[in-house]
């Protein structure tokens, strides 16, 4: 049997390093061909050596310099080696696949996102902020190029697979779940003085820190649902939110008979990552089985929107389209690493989010060039503004 020839973007991540762990699971079904990330050639280092890629790409072009040098040392074949965030999109389009693991985290995945499917490769995404920046544009390119876009986003994996219990025309809403993050119960006074760390400590879930803090303040649900309206083709107001503090349904779909159809499992992302990269067999993996008598109750809340506008900005965005979402993105992006760097406090995130897509112009029907523009534009907005408030408030 021939194995699914994998290119795994962003594989020094927490998808990353998840999807790798499938790919244990599984040597005679799956192969990674490419491998790439940002600049953690340390950690390359060591999955070249295990799963000999063809390829391998950093961008950033010093991590590069370095891992050719430590790559000549070696004795055993070595991959070819692409630098900077040209060399992501050269890897893919020279690297023969069958599918891209879209693994990067924020914008900087959605150039070499397209580049899959334009060289007919599946892409199995779990890089939101790419459907979200030009949602239109990916589902549009795959349909072109007759290649699927399988989530791998827990919810939408769950979404996708409950999908399959009735026909399209049948669906009335879809309902994504969320945890609510670490501070689903602190009151709006305290989240002024909130920590970094408080807010790394999520709950359910172990992932990267970006989407952690997107997670504290729902911004990652609100990215959520943008690319269910992309990945679906819903209406967003078909799409809804309920907090779900456990994490075990992780997703559901209401069709036009009231009947309420999930898909439930412990939160481990190896199982969307698997059923993406296998779909649509569902071959065995080793994670661990929910026991319902002894969580005994799951539970369900309706989002506070005072205390976390993201959900109401989503929509507003989706209402909006055009550049909105990606302004939304964009300036998400820079106040999460303001945060992360604890130069703002927690509620600045959102602060910044509003101002900048009140000071930013939409741009209707964008082609991708306008996009990659409007992007920059509120990235630099939103970079200016934090900069002088912070200067203003020393
Ligand atoms: P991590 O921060 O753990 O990993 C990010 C990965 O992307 C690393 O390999 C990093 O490389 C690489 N990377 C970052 N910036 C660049 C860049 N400019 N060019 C190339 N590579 C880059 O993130 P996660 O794994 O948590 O998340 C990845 C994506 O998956 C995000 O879009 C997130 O929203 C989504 N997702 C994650 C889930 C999770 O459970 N973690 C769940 C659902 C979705 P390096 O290590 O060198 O910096
Ligand atoms: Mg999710």
């Amino acid at each position: 049997m021939t194995r699914k020839r994998i290119l795994l973007l962003g594989s020094t991540g927490s998808i990353g390093e998840s999807t790798l762990q499938v790919v244990d699971e599984h040597p005679e079904e799956l192969q990674i061909v490419a491998l790439a990330a940002h600049s953690n050639w340390q950690k390359l280092i060591a999955q070249i050596e295990r799963y000999r890629p063809i390829s391998v790409a950093l961008s950033d072009v010093d991590a590069a310099h370095q891992l050719r040098q430590e790559l000549e040392r070696s004795t055993s074949p070595t991959p070819k080696v692409y630098e900077g965030a040209n060399g992501l999109i050269e890897l893919v389009r020279a690297t023969d696949g069958d599918v891209l693991v879209g693994a990067i985290s924020g914008g900087a995945g959605l150039p070499s996102n397209i580049a899959a499917l334009e060289t007919g490769k599946d892409l199995a995404l779990a890089n939101k902020e790419s459907l979200v920046m030009s949602g239109e544009i990916l589902m549009r390119l795959a349909t072109e190029k007759g290649r699927t876009i399988l989530p791998i986003d827990s919810e939408h994996s769950a979404i996708f697979q409950s999908l399959q219990a009735g026909k399209r025309d049948e669906v009335e809403a879809i309902i994504l779940t969320a945890s609510g993050g670490p501070f689903r119960d602190t009151p709006s006074e305290k989240l002024k003085t909130v920590t970094k760390a408080e807010a790394l400590n999520h709950p359910t879930w172990d992932m990267g820190a970006k989407i952690t803090i997107d997670s504290a303040t729902l911004m990652n649900k609100a990215l959520e649902v943008i690319e269910a309206r992309w990945l679906f083709d819903m209406d967003p107001s078909q799409i809804r939110v309920v907090i779900h503090p456990q994490s075990i349904i992780h997703s559901i779909v209401e069709f036009h008979d009231g009947s309420m159809v999930c898909q439930m499992g412990s939160p481990d992302m190896r199982t969307p990552i698997q059923y993406a990269l296998t779909y649509p067999r569902r071959l065995s993996l080793g994670v661990d089985r929910v026991d319902l008598a002894e969580i005994a109750t799951l539970t369900f809340l309706r989002p506070d929107s005072k205390r976390f506008p993201a959900l109401r900005l989503a929509y507003s965005v989706l209402e909006q389209g055009g550049t909105a979402p990606v302004v939304f993105n964009a300036a998400n992006e820079i106040a999460v690493a303001f945060f992360l760097r604890e130069k703002i406090p927690f509620p600045e995130i959102l602060g910044c989010i509003e101002r900048t897509l009140d000071a930013q112009p939409i741009r209707s029907n964008p082609t991708l060039d306008e996009i990659f523009a409007a992007d920059a534009a509120a990235r630099e907005e939103a970079t200016r503004q934090l900069e002088a408030n912070r200067a203003h408030s020393q």
